[in-house]
């Protein structure tokens, strides 16, 4: 008895409050470590019970978290282990702030490059499948449809270049996929000049139809972004057109819902559609300064280095070492 009670005394074995890990970003936003990496244990759990091979992969992802810290405190990632599965919320997480920091630096130096450049930005839809087979198709036909598209001459001809992502949501009425293209394109200002120029909303939806070869008329959506460099306001336009394109191409609530036989479902289906899918891509201009800038592969690259900060030198005075406590869900901080 009195063993017990001096094991239960001592909190040795399981941290106190006090070294629960935080990481505020210098705009004073906690950033979500917990509730990604909560969502993704979840995720491999799924995977656990489908007996797919990675779900040991997904359990083990950013399980310790090494930062350097500034004297200030700021907290600057330098050494992790991610799983970089399509639908891990954490890598997910990581990757969305790679690549709107990414499409950032690509779209501030085109604009520099093509003063009166215009921005449109798109989404490209087809009808909803049922399974995981048929999405796999389906995002195979829109990438080739999307390039057939951007080589018609009444495009191409005004056509600067473009990047897109593609979003795949559930539909929770009839358990459906829905499959669709976000593009931020960007034009010649002789796009906007006169009918042999000028493509209206009606056009788009028809040389869409006709890229993807499909016999009715698919929903297309159209929208010009201001975008005259000079006005902080038009800025602010372009960033949430780059943050709608930049989000995640899969949202976790979407089958980490409260019906689990559904959500193995829709993992199984999932998993089996975004096979060896690319679902960033970037073409003509943005594609060549994305290479001249040595980006490296937001989707496959590296998830440590990921919002642009490492530009801001700030000395590393110390360093944290972040580690996932599986009882608390929670991270602490470990002491060596
Ligand atoms: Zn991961």
């Amino acid at each position: 008895m009195h063993f017990q009670n001096s094991i239960d005394n001592h909190s040795t074995i399981t941290p106190d409050d006090s070294s629960v890990f935080t990481d505020k970003a210098k705009s004073g936003k906690i950033r979500p470590w917990q509730e990604r990496k909560i969502d993704s244990v979840s995720y491999s759990e799924l995977l656990f019970i489908l007996e797919f091979k990675k779900a040991e992969r997904v359990r083990d992802c950013g399980v310790i978290l090494q930062f350097q810290a500034s004297d200030t405190g700021h907290l600057k990632l330098y050494k992790a282990w991610f799983c970089k599965s399509k639908l891990c919320s954490l890598c997910n997480w990581r990757r969305a702030m790679k690549h709107s920091a990414q499409s950032k630096k690509v779209i501030t130096e085109v604009m520099k490059r093509k003063l009166s450049c215009r921005w449109l930005f798109f989404t490209f839809t087809v009808k909803n499948v049922y399974d995981g087979e048929e999405l796999n198709k389906s995002l195979a036909d829109m990438a080739k449809g999307f390039g057939r598209m951007v080589r018609y001459k009444k495009i191409d001809k005004n056509l600067i270049g473009f990047m897109r992502t593609t979003e795949v949501t559930v539909n929770k009425k009839d358990n459906s996929y829905n499959q669709h293209i976000h593009a931020m394109m960007c034009f010649e200002s002789s796009y906007f000049k006169g009918k042999e120029n000028y493509l209206t909303h009606k056009d788009w939806q028809a040389f869409w139809k006709k890229a993807m070869k499909l016999d009715y008329d698919p929903n297309v959506f159209v929208t010009a972004i201001k975008s005259k460099i000079s006005s902080g306001q038009d800025k602010q336009a372009i960033e949430d057109a780059v943050n709608e394109t930049a989000k995640y191409s899969v949202k976790s609530e979407d089958y980490l819902t409260d019906d689990e036989e559904r959500n193995l479902q829709i993992v199984k289906d999932l998993e089996e559609g975004l096979f060896r899918k690319r679902l960033i891509s970037y073409g003509g201009l943005l594609k060549e300064i994305h290479k001249e800038l040595n980006l490296d592969d937001a989707e496959d690259g590296d998830l440590i280095q990921v919002d642009g900060e490492d530009e801001e030198k700030e000395d590393a005075a110390y360093t944290v070492t972040a580690m996932w406590n599986w009882n608390r869900q929670n991270y602490y901080i470990k002491n060596d």
